[in-house]
């Protein structure tokens, strides 16, 4: 079924000059790129982003890093996009992501891990409404 889900590249993705790799990855899978900005979050906005993980002790580190410089928030539309974006993102940390993944490839750190991918519909509803107005995705 096609669904959508909001990936970013995040600022040490931009700073490595991934931007394109990781689009190439998804674009290779059979997503397709609905929506496209870049941005420089603000900490509140980072903040917002990841209101989920408020409670967690790497909130306060991981907002500053999402603020850091500027990132590329997408909209992908295919089947199972979602599930797909996780696969191609790899694990949270790098060192237990697997062979082939982007974070494998290229994250220094469990923070600075290139690149966010929706985990659940729920939440890929709430993340692309917090970027992007119905207007500024191109659904095909
Ligand atoms: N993160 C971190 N330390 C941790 C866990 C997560 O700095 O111990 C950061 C990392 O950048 C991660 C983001 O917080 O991508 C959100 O965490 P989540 O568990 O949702 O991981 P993801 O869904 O991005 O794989
Ligand atoms: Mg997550």
């Amino acid at each position: 079924m096609a669904e959508r889900t909001l990936s970013i590249v995040k600022p040490d993705g931009v700073r490595k000059n991934l931007v394109g790799e990781v689009i190439k990855r998804f674009e290779e899978e059979a997503l397709k790129v609905v929506a496209l900005k870049m941005a420089h979050l603000t900490k509140d906005q980072a903040q917002g982003f990841y209101h989920v993980h408020r409670e967690r002790p790497f909130f306060d580190s991981l907002t500053t890093f999402m603020s850091s410089g500027p990132v590329v928030l997408m909209v992908l539309e295919g089947d199972g996009a979602i599930k797909k974006v996780r696969k191609i993102m790899g694990a949270t940390n790098p060192s237990d992501a697997e062979p082939g993944t982007i974070r494998k490839d290229f994250a220094d750190s469990i923070e600075e891990n290139i690149v966010h991918g929706s985990d659940s519909p729920e939440n890929a509803g709430f993340e692309i409404n917090y970027f992007f107005n119905a207007l500024e995705i191109f659904g095909r």
